[in-house]
């Protein structure tokens, strides 16, 4: 399976770290992995137009579940993909946390970026407080099953695995317990999915993600690449993880 490494800037960047985006160009122009960065929603055309002619994919952090409407200060799905995006992360912790999105409407968002003929890269994980009370895989299964939509296929879908204690705190999980899960997720994906698709559907790692640590994450079986935060800044540390999964 051809890895994904994606990078995910959050409320980072602006016209000026376009220059990142053309270093990692010339420092990977063929990687052997697939590349997406994920900018805030004003610089996607900006991204989209940095990366042309590159193999950096661009994708968008969030979308709303409708096409259009009232809903100020939301990007629907139609638009990040008319903007030239090639996908759309939905669920991250971060949202669920300060936005209480839910499974349900996390589904319908992956639903709506189907629709536009976006990748969904859809985002689970157990808290800190869910993992110590031994709750991490039910968390999990649980999050996958209620925010997969229909018609979710290994072409269209990326689930990333990201215990939300990881993210951002340079707390990384370790081997064995990224294996537990993702091979749990794999197992799970067989009830929701036909069984070549599940097989087939990438399952990224996130959650301090950095060049010093890819490498074992990424010899781990189920683990097909990672959503990258803040790692994801600099070209050369994003190239670093790159190079480790190539
Ligand atoms: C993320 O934002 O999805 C993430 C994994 O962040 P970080 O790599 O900074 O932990």
């Amino acid at each position: 399976m051809r890895p994904l490494i994606a990078g995910n800037w959050k409320m980072n960047g602006s016209r000026a770290a376009m220059a990142e985006v053309s270093a990692l160009a010339a420092a990977h122009p063929a990687p052997g992995c697939d590349v997406m960065l994920c900018p805030p929603a004003p610089l996607l055309p900006i991204m989209v137009e940095a990366a042309s002619g590159t193999k950096i994919a661009v994708g968008a952090q969030d979308c709303h579940a409708n096409v259009s409407g009232a809903h100020t200060g939301d990007t629907s799905a139609t638009l990040i993909a008319e903007l030239g995006a090639t996908a759309v992360i939905v669920g991250h912790s971060e949202r669920r946390a300060d936005h209480g999105e839910t499974d349900a409407a996390i589904a319908a968002k992956a639903a709506a970026a189907h629709q536009a003929g976006l990748i969904a890269i859809i985002c689970i994980g157990e808290t800190e407080a869910e993992r110590d009370a031994g709750r991490a895989l039910e968390v999990a299964r649980s999050q996958l099953a209620g925010s997969l939509p229909a018609g979710a296929t290994a072409a269209n879908t990326v689930i990333a695995y990201e215990p939300v204690w990881a993210i951002g705190t340079g707390k990384v999980a370790s081997v064995a317990d990224i294996d537990e899960v993702h091979s749990a997720l794999r197992t799970a994906l067989a009830d929701l999915m036909s069984a070549e698709d599940a097989a087939a559907t990438r399952l990224l790692y996130g959650g301090s993600v950095k060049p010093g640590n890819a490498a074992e994450i990424f010899a781990v079986t189920d683990v097909n690449g990672a959503l990258v935060g803040g790692a994801s800044l600099k070209a050369a540390d994003f190239g670093g993880i790159i190079a480790a999964a190539e």
